[in-house]
């Protein structure tokens, strides 16, 4: 008989359990479904992103992935009817969005007798799985990544033995679509694909996880690994990164493990509370503005603060923003503009090539003061002694803003000190870190009144 592989967050063909029932259930047609309602909220970066793995998955199928454009709850079954397939497979995902199409696929395949099957998920332990002694959803991080090392991880799968994929039945306009989207991309991609993937990683592993503890916070240093893009897509899993790191437990591996956790705690998190998908979940009841003005300076890297420009510019230019970067320019646009989170957290979803709902929306929360576990909100991050302390040479700021490129070592994180600071077009600060400090920590006492 024959099966339907559809692929979603899980682009790869090495350790991808669904695939594996998939190939133990009969022929195998492997399929992905644009899905328009997302591939138009997605900058052109994050597009090209995708047509790029997709691209590269096609090419290890030898051509014959399929690919249709729609809404899967229409699309699936109606490939499941044209290729006789008793059986669609996939891997589970969490998402509040991904909940609501898989139950309508699941509807519709269930009315036409096709049988749908998961299998796995993309993350190490499956959202929902750990839970406190009380038996409710972890809120707080700690605990979970205990709980969380303590369940552990299985072991890759191997590949199956034999597959026979059917043919390509790719809708026709889609492959004008992937590559309208390649040809326009605004930005260098990193390479994509499971093999460069798995490169990418064997070279982190070969020269920087040994620093990781402490160089994953120096922005100008190619101190972290870069596999979010790739593990968002599923071209990587994380068990496989878990695995590689088995026996070891320097502080680098320790600390990758626990990041690789709170990929897995915001999963959870977000399956245990939908709601806090673009809302807060612990709302704190104050004042939010919205500076049409401010806001665009914020998007462009035009604040008049080096570091937050910096981060801002190399979103725009790489498609990934470092973390560090990622905690301050949050910071900047909700407690030194007084932004409600979600504005910050689309531009960054629009942008980035790892925008992923559950990372991104509770790493807002994280830094607004509204999520599980998050920063407490009098915790205000400077931007000047932010830069100072974690780009002390300024190389970071002087890399992605060229009008401070002429200021010498930490002089670039207060052009303002300088008599030629401005001497090459950079912007006036735009608002006054220490004023706007006061307002938001007075917006806080007077919350709920
Ligand atoms: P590494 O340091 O090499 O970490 C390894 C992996 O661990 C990452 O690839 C990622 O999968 C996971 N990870 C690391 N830090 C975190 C974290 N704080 N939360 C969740 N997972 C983490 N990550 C996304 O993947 N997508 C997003 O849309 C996203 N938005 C964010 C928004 C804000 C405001 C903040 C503060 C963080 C956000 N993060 C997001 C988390 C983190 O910044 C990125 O995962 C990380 O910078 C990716 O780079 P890397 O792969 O080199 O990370």
């Amino acid at each position: 008989s024959t099966a339907i592989m559809w692929f979603r967050r899980d682009l790869r063909l090495r350790d991808n359990p669904a695939l594996r029932a998939a190939a133990e259930a009969g022929d195998v047609l492997p399929l992905f479904v644009l899905d328009q309602r997302l591939w138009d909220r997605a900058g052109a970066a994050r597009r090209a992103w995708l047509a790029a793995t997709l691209q590269r998955l096609d090419e290890s199928l030898d051509g014959r992935l399929s690919i249709r454009l729609g809404d899967p709850a229409q699309v699936v079954p109606r490939v499941a009817e044209e290729v006789g397939a008793g059986s669609v497979h996939v891997a589970r995902d969490a998402s509040p969005f991904a909940l609501r199409r898989d139950r309508a696929v699941v509807d519709a395949l269930t009315g036409a007798g096709v049988e749908g099957v998961a299998t796995g998920t993309p993350y190490a332990v499956e959202p929902g799985t750990l839970t406190t002694k009380g038996g409710t959803p972890f809120k707080v991080f700690t605990p979970y990544s205990r709980a969380w090392r303590e369940h552990g991880w299985p072991a890759p799968v191997s590949a199956p033995r034999s597959v026979t994929y059917l043919d390509d039945t790719s809708d026709g306009r889609v492959a004008g679509m992937l590559d309208a989207a390649l040809r326009d991309v605004p930005i260098d991609l990193p390479t994509a694909g499971e093999d460069a993937a798995r490169r990418r990683w064997e070279r982190f592993v070969e020269r920087a996880l040994d620093r990781y503890d402490t160089d994953r916070d120096l922005p100008a240093t190619e101190g972290t690994s870069r596999m979010s893009a790739d593990l968002h897509l599923g071209v990587v899993h994380p068990r496989q990164l878990l695995g590689d790191l088995e026996g070891r437990s320097d502080d680098g591996a320790e600390s990758y493990r626990t990041e690789l956790a709170w990929r897995d705690f915001y999963a959870d998190v977000l399956l245990a509370n939908p709601g806090s998908a673009w809302r807060d979940l612990n709302p704190l009841g104050i004042d939010y503005d919205a500076p049409e003005d401010a806001i665009a300076a914020w998007r462009e890297g035009r604040t008049g603060y080096p570091v937050v420009d910096a981060g801002m510019r190399q979103l725009l230019a790489e498609g990934w923003m470092h973390n560090r970067l990622r905690m301050i320019t949050a910071s900047f646009l909700t407690k030194d503009l007084h932004v409600w989170w979600p504005v910050g957290a689309r531009h960054f979803m629009e942008h980035l090539i790892d925008g992923d709902i559950a990372s991104n929306n509770h790493g807002w929360q994280w830094v607004a003061g509204t999520g599980t576990d998050a920063a407490p909100y009098f915790r205000i991050f400077n931007p000047v002694t932010q830069g100072e302390r974690f780009d002390p040479d300024g190389e970071y700021v002087r890399r992605w803003v060229p009008e401070l490129a002429h200021l010498p070592g930490k002089a670039a994180h207060e052009p303002w000190t300088r008599d030629d600071g401005y001497d090459h077009g950079y912007p006036q600060r735009i608002v006054d870190h220490a004023e706007e400090r006061t307002v938001s920590l007075e917006r806080y006492e007077a919350r709920g009144s």
